[in-house]
């Protein structure tokens, strides 16, 4: 399996736009952040968690000419809202975007894609097929057992993601004990941290820290990260040794 991060910023993005503070004004690629995604190849597939509004950007810097299914995570505009760009998989392999969902990012989706589910959309309209999942019931995509892991971010529940010893959550600020449950034996955890401040609906980087103390992963990848959060090179130097802040581009391979 591999891991490939799409984006790992936070709704604004980084830089933020008209910002000059040295987060946003730095040189270093791996300070330059898309909003949070994740791709996992498995058995020859693509499937991609959360499809924001860099998705076509992602698609085109990681020469990704395939997405076989699309997760969604929760219905936040920065997790959905580049569903359209789906439009080229469409027209070249002439099927309908899979997409695992919850009833709620159904909902969101219906309304603000009204234009996708007419009757009769306008030709070259995006072609979705949703598929509905819940947090309590592992589904399979490509041949690959996936666990949903309901976190909540604010007072919303958000869907994780298990790949058997590898876990993706992005956006939680609680996680409760029957969630961390499913989580713990991961080897590789992917987890949210937005700064060092508080924040009401997500972890910030003590509280994320927190949580990686408890699971214990052979390795932990900070992701959905704002500019307030500082350098990622000064950063990465006051972490534990087995975890790091992730990077756009930034690559893994599990076994
Ligand atoms: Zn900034
Ligand atoms: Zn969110
Ligand atoms: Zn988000």
């Amino acid at each position: 399996m591999k891991i490939t991060f799409l984006g790992t910023g936070t709704s604004q993005g980084i830089p933020v736009i008209g910002c000059d503070c040295e987060v946003c004004v730095s040189e270093n690629p791996q300070d330059k952040r898309f909003r949070t995604a994740v791709m996992i190849s498995i058995n020859g597939k693509n499937i991609v968690i959360d499809v924001g509004p860099d998705f076509r950007q992602q698609m085109l810097q990681n020469n990704i000419i395939d997405v076989d299914s699309v997760l969604i995570t929760h219905e936040h505009n920065d997790h959905i809202i580049g569903l359209d760009d789906v439009r080229p998989f469409n027209f070249r392999y002439q099927k309908d975007m899979p997409i695992y969902c919850t009833t709620m990012v159904m909902n969101s989706l219906r309304s603000r894609f009204a234009y996708a589910f007419l009757e009769n959309p306008y030709p070259g309209s995006p072609r979705f097929n949703l598929r509905e999942i819940d947090a309590e019931t592992p589904f399979e995509v490509a041949g690959q057992k996936i666990i949903p892991i309901e976190v909540i971010h604010g007072k919303m529940p958000v869907l994780g993601f298990r790949f058997d010893d590898f876990t993706y959550i992005t956006d939680a600020k609680t996680i409760a004990p029957e969630s961390l449950e499913k989580i713990k034996g991961s080897k590789v955890l992917v987890l949210n941290a937005l700064r060092k401040e508080e924040h009401h609906s997500h972890f910030s980087l003590d509280e994320a820290l927190n949580f990686i103390e408890i699971v214990q992963p052979e390795r932990a990848y900070l992701t959905h990260i704002s500019h307030r959060m500082g350098l990622s090179a000064d950063i990465n130097k006051t972490l534990p040794s087995n975890v790091s802040i992730a990077y756009d581009g930034l690559k893994l391979e599990t076994d």
